[in-house]
């Protein structure tokens, strides 16, 4: 029988590894190549708080999984992964329903030779009091296009004079790259809505806090990054507050630990992930603290050889002999399924598996349209520090890889030159 290689999760790991093997394993009719995804369509993660803010449309950038899987010769499964039985070699997908609660796909199981689990991962509210029920969470498409309306129902009211005061804030708690990006991203948007009209807040009025734990924002990457990155946020206007602890969220704001209270309308929680909950024992897989799973340099999990993980789902050692696991970022993903395309024809033929090695090529941090600020290299050759509108166009290229992985290079360019006649066409923000 032929060989079955089920990839759980198409998100930026696991969709451009069903595609390559797809267009190499399954063209060639050598494995049958399965990706099963809770949802029918995938964005890239990474966009979300452009989303968010308004600044991207996730409809024009979002790719179909049924249409993927013709064009590149593996099959699709839709359905959300809730349990595996080993001894079967078989993972339990629970049934799709739709908007109203009908059944749209039934429950199953599928059965496999290798799995990959590719399902990214989920913030990280440490169970702080009222997070869950009162701040967003940047996770799926949908959490990012709800902040967006509820921006602009703000803005609407405000319009049609139903607010007290015409001003909005915001609350962000975290300043990784997310809680930063999309403190610019807020800003600009600002600007934007009071550009069409939206002028009741005036941008000036849109209040944005950015709150950090640690003693300074972008705690993982270099302080030299971090400052100017501050300073430029501080110059938007954005209050950045760092050694802040949030002890508890509730309807009107934030109260933090040395005993603050910091009004918030709305209020994004982007500090910190962790694994999917289903990830947690199950059958019997090896977890950290974070419900990742454990996996050996191979991405094999450290107690069945056929299950390998990769992306934000796994516990991967860095491979540099340190104690520290790969992070959570995309580039991670995208080098792991590289890795895979080559290990699992490898298990195929029978040979021995390569081991991965995390290579840091740097960090991108977008302000918005206003500039970007990182680092190139990484930890690889010595880093090169990058700024403006150069570090810009490399961010904007970390997406086109991608695209260039899922679509190839030909209609990445048909991709991009419609983007940009879209720019011409379209209004600069998401306005419903
Ligand atoms: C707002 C934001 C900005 C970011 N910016 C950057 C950046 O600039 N650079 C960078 O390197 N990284 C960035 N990241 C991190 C990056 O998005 C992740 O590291 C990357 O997406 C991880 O890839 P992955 O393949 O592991 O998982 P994901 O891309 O998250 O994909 C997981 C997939 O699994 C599916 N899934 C989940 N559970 C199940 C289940 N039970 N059954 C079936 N399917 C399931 C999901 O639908 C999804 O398609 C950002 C993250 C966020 C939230």
């Amino acid at each position: 029988m032929t060989h079955r290689i089920v990839i759980v999760g198409g998100g930026a790991g696991g969709l451009e590894l069903a595609t390559r093997l797809g267009r190499s394993l399954g063209k060639r009719g050598k494995a049958r190549v399965i990706l099963a995804d809770a949802n029918l369509t995938h964005l890239w993660k990474p966009l979300l708080h452009e989303v968010a803010a308004g600044s991207l449309n996730a409809t024009e950038n979002e790719l179909n999984y049924v249409a993927q899987a013709k064009w590149n010769h593996f099959e699709f499964q839709l359905g959300r992964m809730s349990g595996l039985d080993r001894e079967r070699r078989a993972i339990q997908l629970a049934a799709t329903l739709d908007e109203d609660g009908r059944e749209l796909v039934p429950a199953r199981e599928v059965a496999y030779d290798t799995l990959v689990l590719a399902v990214g991962s989920m913030t990280n509210d440490f169970g702080t009091l009222g997070a869950a029920q009162h701040c967003i969470f940047l996770d799926t498409r949908a959490q990012a296009e709800r902040f967006h309306r509820q921006m602009l129902s703000h803005y609407l009211r405000a319009h049609a004079n139903r607010l007290d005061d015409s001003k909005m804030s915001v609350a962000i708690i975290g300043a990784g790259a997310t809680g930063v990006e999309l403190a610019a991203e807020l800003h600009h948007a600002a600007h934007e809505l009071a550009a069409y009209g939206l002028d009741r807040i005036q941008p000036e009025n849109m209040r944005i806090t950015l709150l950090e734990a640690g003693p300074r924002v972008l705690p993982v990457l270099p302080e030299r990054i971090g400052r100017p990155v501050r300073q430029t946020l501080e110059k938007l206007g954005v209050t950045v507050l760092t050694d802040t602890a949030v002890s508890e969220v509730t309807a009107e704001g934030l109260k933090t630990r040395d005993g603050r209270e910091i009004a918030a309308s709305l209020k994004v929680w982007a500090a910190g992930i962790r694994a999917p909950a289903f990830l947690k024992d199950l059958d019997g897989l090896e977890n950290n603290r974070l419900g990742q799973l454990v996996v050996r340099p191979t991405l094999q999990t450290t107690r069945d050889d056929a299950i390998f993980a990769l992306g934000d789902c796994a516990a991967c050692p860095l491979g540099d002999g340190s104690a520290h696991n790969v992070p959570p970022r995309a580039q991670a993903a995208h080098q792991q399924a590289s890795l895979l395309v080559r290990s699992l024809k490898a298990r195929l033929e029978g040979r021995p598996l390569e081991t991965y090695v995390y290579r840091d090529y740097g960090s991108l941090i977008s302000l918005s349209s206003f500039s970007a600020v990182g680092n190139l290299m990484g930890n690889l050759m010595g880093s090169v520090k990058l700024e403006g509108w150069l570090a810009r166009m490399f961010y904007i290229s970390l997406y086109r890889m991608h695209q260039v992985a899922l679509y190839g290079p030909f209609r990445t360019l048909l991709l991009m030159l419609s983007d940009r006649i879209g720019r011409s066409t379209d209004p600069r923000l998401k306005l419903h």
